[in-house]
């Protein structure tokens, strides 16, 4: 019932539906059920004239028009009518449609007038009142509290107002007798204290006062939150049961001489956790998927470091995936003193490594001298073949896509067979079949077995079907494998979809086809048969088999040949909880909570530009002390010629201020070239200059202990992230260090809570809640891919503790029933089932 199309409903019609759809997505009842209000009007109060205040808000009028008349304007003309009730008269005035309101609206006939007022010339006035007979109005369903419609400019002016809108509705709950099937089990109901699905919706729509239509939100905001968890978390265990991971049996000699003999300093008690955390995956069964999330500083790259010697203790390598060259160039330096130490062979490789060098780590890799990896995205590329990799670090998440986490899969051990050994494998059997089924070979090879205007319609409609499917891109049509064209070929997945015919022409025919789906299911492929008269037909047992391979399609690791590796992602953008769960909820969460001991926390200050000579001699003194200084421009792709002017004016008047033999500066921004980065960033590292004036480029990551102050020009052009990322610079040594936020007078709103919280915190967590707020998690790194945010109901940033709960409840359910088989849980699996089946869920599920 609820999945009837929106055009069958009372009052809805072809044109409206067409409108429904476009504008708001709304295809069937069930659309429509599930448009929530965005807000209500309290419609309990009735105002009189005389009692109006020039205060422009909504107000709700009883009363009657007594004339309409025309009115010259600069453009046009506009109507006015002249409205009045027992206390005295007012206007109201429409710039369109005077025709269709002339002949339409009655005049001396009581009206419910509903609108914004303006006072002017000391007459207020209603511009396009929303306007309903009186008669009607009191005899409708609607109550008291009026609900709001998300609404677009289109559908206002083709007639689609909020009330249209909410008559509609009306139809709908009448239509369906307002009844809805529950989709929540009788025990959530209960412990959650949540009113039914009918009463919840019933109450959504047509809230009888604002008790009931909080309950109602409560629960809609329950549910949607639920089912999303839900769906997270049984990714999560069938990822854990599906997908084998390498076994990492023994802690080695790599990890206990490192610990033992050169750890160099003490792991705090939050790294030594996560390494347990991170042991215990790499000891199970499954493929460890793991984010650390630890703050600037915290010491990441120590614990990435160590679990990369556990993959080298059980003969696997290991490979380490930074964002920027300059990072991964960090890294290199960092890990291979220790390598060195313990005799490991490690490599670097960026866009920027020679060819030849790039050769030689292309043939270790293969042959599996070289043990480990850092570089950049130059990681990703095809030519980079492991021997057998048992596990990729990624820093800085961000800055890499899903896309890339999962490119890095498929450098597992025993790699999947290339697609030019699948093709030489395809062409030996081809030429045997050939030999020993000649006909049937030869009528593969023309044309015409599959160009016959029936196949090619059953192709149409299965294209158009998977198109719509969750990774349609993945198919290509008309694939041409060796001498077969396939119907449907995913790479990825090495999956053909083949159109069958259902009544052969003749026996060679017959045989033609059943040698071809052989021949590919030798070689490796998966092969699902779809008869054409089944497509035709729009057999639903068909579709239904198709969809259940897709979906397990969707899950299963690409070829059970390939074992991918165990991934860790690192990151410091610290991720506010309640996202992480929804976000990053398919990937198991570690936390390095603690700083190494030792740490100052730094100091920050908000400084004016006109403070700029104090803020030199800070400088000047700090260096005196033997300190070394960033001053970091902000570069906004947009503005970016703006804004390599300002460093380069920046960098002028910090060169007069600071000028040589004494002082030596670098300077380091997007326009150089990898090299020249390189070696300023060199000289800074390693001391030789004491002022490094730089573009954001230097955001992530770099580590230069002796660093004391970090100086941000245009602080209030910076995100609140970026601001605490570009802080974490400093304070990673024993010293004070000081951050200064230089700004112009002018600042936003906005700006001041930036500037403010970043002087009241070092936290990152409490930042990125606080940014969470401003900027709304759409922003958040990380999330944009991630399209968790279509939420219907629910705030993520306002209903964290829902989320909690749900989350915690979706838990709970599936540790006691897993498969979601009891009887008690028929309900929730009916709506799992039901989401899967019309894709909603997609919508939530990168
Ligand atoms: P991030 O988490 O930002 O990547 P790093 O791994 O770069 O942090 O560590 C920051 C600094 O702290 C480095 O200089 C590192 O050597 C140092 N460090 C890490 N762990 C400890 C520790 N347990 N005790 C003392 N210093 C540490
Ligand atoms: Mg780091």
């Amino acid at each position: 019932m609820l999945q009837t199309p929106i055009d069958y409903l009372k009052g809805v019609g072809p044109n409206r539906a067409d409108l429904l759809r476009k504008e708001l997505g709304i295809h069937t009842y069930q659309d429509l059920l599930n448009l929530f209000p965005n807000r209500y009007l309290d419609r309990t109060a009735y105002f009189k004239i005389n009692q109006l205040q020039p205060n422009n808000t909504d107000v709700q009028i009883i009363g009657s028009l007594v004339k309409f008349e025309e009115v010259a304007q600069k453009r046009g003309k506009r109507l006015v009518g002249t409205f009045k009730d027992d206390t005295g008269t007012m206007e109201l005035v429409w710039f369109r449609g005077h025709k269709w309101i002339r002949s339409n609206l009655k005049l001396h006939t009581s009206y419910v007038i509903f609108g914004k007022t303006n006072f002017y010339g000391g007459k207020f006035s209603m511009p396009h009142p929303e306007m309903e007979l009186l008669s009607e109005h009191e005899a409708s369903l609607r109550s008291a509290m009026q609900p709001i419609y998300p609404s677009t400019e289109k559908l206002q002016n083709k007639g689609i107002s909020n009330r249209v809108l909410s008559n509609i509705m009306q139809q709908l709950f009448m239509e369906t007798k307002s009844r809805f099937t529950e989709t929540l089990s009788p025990q959530l109901l209960e412990s959650q204290q949540l009113i039914s699905k009918t009463d919840a919706l019933f109450n959504i729509h047509f809230p009888k006062n604002q008790a009931l239509l909080a309950k109602a939100q409560y629960r809609l905001k329950f549910e949607e939150l639920f089912y999303i968890q839900l769906q997270l978390i049984l990714k999560n265990l069938i990822h854990k049961s599906k997908i084998k991971g390498l076994p990492f049996h023994t802690v080695g000699t790599y990890f206990n001489t490192f610990y033992q003999q050169y750890l160099p300093f003490q792991l705090t008690n939050a790294q030594k956790r996560v390494l347990k955390e991170i042991r215990q995956d790499l000891g199970s069964k499954a493929q460890m998927n793991r984010l650390l999330q630890g703050d600037v500083g915290s010491g990441k790259t120590i614990v990435g470091f160590m679990t990369m010697l556990m993959a080298l203790d059980n003969q696997y390598q290991a490979c380490l995936m930074a964002p920027t060259e300059i990072l991964a160039t960090q890294h290199y330096q960092g890990l291979l003193a220790w390598c060195k130490q313990l005799n490991i062979s490690i490599k670097l490789l960026t866009g920027s490594t020679k060819k030849a060098e790039r050769k030689e780590i292309h043939a270790g890799l293969v042959s599996g001298q070289l043990q480990m990896l850092v570089g950049t995205h130059a990681l990703l590329e095809d030519s980079v073949i492991f021997k057998n990799l048992g596990l990729a670090i990624i820093d800085e998440q961000h800055r890499f896509g899903v896309a890339q986490r999962s490119k890095l899969w498929h450098k597992g051990p025993k790699k999947q067979a290339s697609k030019t050994e699948l093709q030489s494998k395809l062409k030996a059997l081809v030429n045997q079949y050939s030999k020993s089924h000649p006909d049937s070979m030869q009528l593969l090879k023309t044309p015409g077995l599959q160009a016959t205007e029936r196949h090619k319609q059953a192709t149409d409609v299965l294209a158009k079907y998977l198109a719509g499917k969750a990774g349609n891109n993945l198919f290509i049509r008309h694939y041409a494998l060796d001498l077969f064209v396939v119907d449907f070929y995913c790479e990825e997945k090495k999956l053909i979809i083949q159109i069958t015919k259902e009544a052969f022409a003749n026996n060679t025919e017959k045989e033609a086809y059943a040698l071809q789906t052989h021949v590919l299911k030798s070689v490796g492929f998966q092969v699902i048969e779809i008869p054409d008269t089944a497509i035709f037909n729009n057999s639903a047992s068909s579709f239904s088999q198709l969809e259940n391979v897709l979906t397990k399609v969707a899950t299963k690791t690409p070829d059970t040949a390939i074992i991918p590796p165990h991934i860790l992602v690192m990151t410091a953008t610290p991720i506010p909880r309640t996202l992480a769960m929804s976000v990053y909820g398919d990937l198991d969460v570690s936390v390095i909570d603690e700083l190494p001991p030792g740490r100052q926390a730094i100091k920050t200050v908000h400084r004016y530009d006109k403070n700029r000579l104090d803020v030199f001699r800070f400088i000047r003194d700090e260096i005196a002390l033997g300190r070394q200084v960033y001053i970091v421009y902000p570069l906004i792709q947009e503005s970016e010629k703006m804004d390599y002017k300002d460093l380069m004016d920046g960098y002028e008047s910090i060169a007069r201020d600071f000028p040589p033999p004494n002082y030596q500066i670098s300077i380091v921004h997007g326009q150089m070239k990898p090299a020249d980065k390189d070696y300023e960033m060199q000289r800074f590292v390693k001391g030789e200059t004491q002022i490094m004036v730089a573009t954001t480029v230097i955001e992530v990551g770099v580590n230069v202990p002796n660093a004391s102050v970090m100086i941000i020009e245009s602080a209030e052009r910076f995100g609140l992230s970026q601001l605490h990322q570009l802080r974490g610079r400093v304070g990673r040594g024993a010293e004070q260090s000081y951050c200064i936020l230089m700004t112009s007078h002018k600042l936003s709103a906005d700006s001041k809570t930036r500037l403010e919280t970043m002087t009241r915190t070092n936290d990152g967590f409490d930042i990125a809640e606080v940014d969470l707020k401003l900027r709304g998690p759409g922003d958040i790194m990380g999330t944009q891919q991630s399209g968790v945010l279509n939420l219907r109901i629910a705030d993520i940033v306002k209903d964290g503790a829902i989320l909690k709960t749900a989350r915690f409840m979706a838990k709970q359910i599936l540790k006691e029933d897993p498969t979601l088989s009891k009887p008690h849980n028929q309900a929730i699996l009916n709506t799992y089932r039901q989401m899967s089946k019309y894709r909603n869920i997609w919508n939530y599920i990168s």
